[in-house]
């Protein structure tokens, strides 16, 4: 298999999440408080599940279902896993959308159902 370029250039793949993060809403993702990083849960996570919910016109009960983790643009292949761009229990994945590795547990706007 041909490794995407953002499996074997890190610099390429943090453009890709940046712009992810900034075009698609990738997330809740990790924010620096007081110049400590935290992951982003509670509260602060429940808002950013109720902007994704109204961006896509549904409940965030039902947002917060959609996870990469089972987005089609999801991939968690062997090839992939040895391209380096997955791990191989599937919490990290290479989103051929954005491209870039992303988590199983967040998500952005061009979420789509696996088929
Ligand atoms: S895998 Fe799907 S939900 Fe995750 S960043 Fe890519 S397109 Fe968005």
């Amino acid at each position: 298999m041909n490794c995407p370029t953002p499996t074997q250039n890190p610099r390429i793949n943090a453009r890709n999440r940046l712009r992810a993060v900034r075009e698609a809403m990738y997330g809740p993702v990790k924010v620096t408080i007081f110049g400590k990083v935290v992951d982003l849960r509670g509260g602060l996570a429940l808002r950013y599940w109720r902007r994704m919910g109204v961006r896509w016109g549904i409940p965030y009960d039902e947002a917060i279902y959609r996870r990469c983790g089972n987005c089609a643009a999801y991939d968690t292949s062997p090839d992939m896993v040895a391209c380096g761009g997955a791990s191989s229990d599937g919490s990290v994945g290479y989103c051929h959308a954005w491209n870039f590795t992303c988590a199983a547990r967040r998500t952005c706007l061009s979420w789509s159902p696996r088929r």
